[in-house]
């Protein structure tokens, strides 16, 4: 009989305890600081929960290479028998974006964490402060049990109240893990001279993320204009490119609010109509008209980021070299960490709680 500790009690926690359930080689001990369980999979997809993506590609990941090994493994067809064995019923839009039947997240969260056989045990308000090795064993603070493995899977800040960030996994101090610094990821920008005007403006657009004058990243979507910056999806895809550059001065976002119309002419349509109105958002326009811009290459040029508090996901974490091909510790061995621990992100769709479940499932795997 061996004995699992899985540190957290997300998505990836949930899903892995719930692939041991009713597994007799195997007691888990499920550790979770929250009175709650699966709180950022109940907030995921505006509650609704975008579980995986049956079109995922690597290049969606800060670290294609990884994701491509990891892809060979577990495929979206994979999750979805996992997921249809335990009972979840799933609806797949045009985008290949996969939710619960229920189109609620928290059926998600239900479905994994009922009826647990009684070889699981959840205990909740049970923050994990230190783990330590002695004789072969591991150890979760004052907890008499010996583990045979230790499964990290305590996410990251991303999405926290700022009090909650000082703990920050603070069990991982003394194992000398290399951890990359954590930055907001699918989070909104703040905006160099924001025009004010266009506050609560909604537009489809396609946008692109500038390094200097080199196009980074480029798709369409809808963009929110906050009021001292830029959201929407098709914003937080761009910060996930954001983030993978190395130098993060001198980027832009260039918007086109006229590309499901690119060839029309808008000289023509001043010169015939002197306004722009029946073109762009009232907004929009508002703001041509105060300061004329180019409809087809609206520059805005990014501040920084939306704190953390914002951000869906966090760029960074414990680095992917530390770990090898079953998301086992190299240099500790019989330790496992899953989902946002590591320094995976990916971009939005369902790509974040798919590599959650995925790693989840090549862990148990090997336990
Ligand atoms: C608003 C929002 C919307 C999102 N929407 C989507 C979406 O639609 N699709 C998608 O793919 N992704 C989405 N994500 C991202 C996705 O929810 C996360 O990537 C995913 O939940 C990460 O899973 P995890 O198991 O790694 O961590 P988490 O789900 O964050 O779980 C970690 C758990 O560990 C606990 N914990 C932390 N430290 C300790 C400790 N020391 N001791 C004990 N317990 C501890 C935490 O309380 C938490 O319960 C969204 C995120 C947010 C915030």
């Amino acid at each position: 009989m061996k004995h699992i500790a899985i540190i957290g009690a997300g998505a990836s926690g949930l899903f892995l305890a719930k692939q041991c359930s009713g597994d007799d080689r195997l007691q888990v001990f499920v550790f979770e600081k929250s009175k709650n369980v699966g709180t950022k999979l109940r907030a995921s997809g505006g509650g609704k929960a975008n579980i995986f993506n049956d079109n995922i590609t690597p290049e969606g990941y800060n670290h294609p290479d990884f994701a491509r090994h990891l892809l060979q493994k577990v495929t979206p067809d994979i999750l979805r028998q996992e997921f249809e064995r335990v009972g979840l019923r799933m609806i797949t839009d045009e985008e290949g974006r996969v939710y619960p039947m229920s189109q609620f997240s928290r059926t998600v969260v239900d479905i994994l964490c009922d009826n647990l056989a009684p070889n699981v045990h959840l205990e909740t308000e049970h923050e994990v402060k230190r783990v330590a090795q002695k004789d072969g064993f591991w150890y979760v603070d004052d907890c008499p049990v010996p583990f045979d493995h230790i499964v990290f899977a305590s996410g990251t800040t991303a999405n926290m109240i700022l009090q909650n960030r000082k703990h920050y996994n603070a069990y991982l101090d003394s194992l000398g893990l290399k951890i990359n610094n954590l930055q907001p990821s699918l989070v909104g920008f703040k905006i160099k001279d924001y025009p004010k005007i266009l506050s609560g403006c909604r537009v489809h657009v396609i946008a692109s993320l500038y390094h200097g004058d080199t196009l980074v990243h480029r798709e369409p979507g809808e963009v929110t204009f906050k009021d001292d910056g830029i959201s929407g999806i098709v914003i937080l895809n761009l910060s996930a490119y954001y983030n993978r550059l190395d130098d993060k001065q001198n980027c832009s976002i260039e918007l086109n609010f006229l590309y499901q119309d690119e060839d029309y002419d808008v000289n023509q349509h001043l010169a015939k109509y002197h306004s722009l109105k029946g073109l762009l958002h009232p907004q929009l326009n508002d703001l041509y008209e105060q300061r004329p811009f180019d409809v087809k290459k609206f520059r805005l040029e990014i501040d920084e980021p939306y704190d953390l508090a914002f951000a869906q996901v966090c760029h960074g974490g414990i680095d992917i070299a530390e770990v090898d091909d079953h998301f086992a510790l190299k240099r500790c061995p019989g330790i496992y960490v899953m989902g946002e621990m590591l320094d995976m992100d990916g971009v939005c769709g369902g790509y974040n709680l798919f590599f959650a479940f995925a790693s989840a499932l090549i862990v148990f795997e090997n336990l």
